[in-house]
């Protein structure tokens, strides 16, 4: 029997400048961890965005092209979700789900690398990755993300809102678009931790969910701040334990692999 636990990861770092990160701040330098999650669970592992793609260590330009100007990827390969996993003893064989937030570069990391698994994401999202808006395009990196032979599970928006993974309620998604049109936040619940709200991108940083400033890169900020005010409800009714999604203050806070939430 696996026990039910959740591990963070992180695929290094990017270098971009902070009003990238949030809305009207300056052009200082600024450094974003890029987390990732493993959910060991007896109906089969979950893996959570999988972080950058392993390609961007070996070759950042070559794999990001232009939108490295703006956002430079820092990790090194063995940080890549299939490596990171294997050197912790897992088979990525056992990976049952891949769950997408969203499509952005810095969340595609596990796409097509896991034999046995269906990828989950919401249908507005994967069709906006192909269809999107100037100032959006750069976010996505379309061959990390169409690649052949997937198993792809589509969400169909707001009705699909709480989706309960395995039916027990230990993985629900939540409708969170904003930062991109069909963002997903997720909320965990597991035996002894309770419950963990992994904002993802709805909010990068406290800031955000401070509701002190806007994303740097968004798509509708009435949708941002309606998704916030709607995690923050969350997270109050479940008394949960909140990781916002590229917090450089926060995030070490947090037990990292092999260290584990049970
Ligand atoms: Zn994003």
């Amino acid at each position: 029997m696996t026990d039910i636990r959740l591990y963070m990861f992180q695929t290094g770092r990017i270098r971009q400048r902070e009003v990238n990160i949030k809305l009207g701040a300056g052009q200082d330098v600024f450094y974003t961890p890029i987390p990732w999650f493993l959910i060991t669970h007896p109906k089969g592992n979950v893996v959570i965005d999988g972080g950058i793609a392993v390609e961007a260590a070996r070759d950042p330009k070559g794999h990001w092209g232009a939108v490295s100007d703006v956002y430079w990827p820092e990790l090194t390969e063995d940080t890549g979700c299939i490596n990171a996993m294997q050197a912790h003893g897992f088979d990525p064989k056992d990976v049952r789900y891949v769950l997408q937030s969203h499509l952005h570069l810095d969340h595609t990391g596990a796409i097509g690398r896991f034999p046995n698994a269906t990828h989950i994401v919401q249908r507005k999202e994967y069709e906006y990755a192909f269809t999107a808006d100037w100032f959006a395009a750069g976010g996505y990196i379309l061959k990390d993300i169409d690649k052949p032979g997937l198993k792809w599970f589509f969400l169909d928006g707001p009705q699909t809102d709480g989706f309960d993974l395995y039916g027990d309620g230990v993985i629900k998604m939540i409708f969170t678009p904003g930062h991109s049109p069909g963002h997903q936040s997720f909320l965990i619940t597991l035996p002894e931790t309770g419950a963990v709200l992994l904002t993802i991108d709805a909010t990068y940083t406290m800031d955000h969910w401070n509701e002190k400033c806007l994303p740097g890169f968004l798509t509708s900020a009435i949708e941002v701040s309606h998704s916030v005010k709607k995690l923050r409800m969350l997270a109050e009714q479940t008394d949960a334990m909140v990781v916002t999604g590229h917090d450089p203050d926060a995030w070490p806070s947090f037990r990292q692999a092999p260290a584990y939430y049970g």
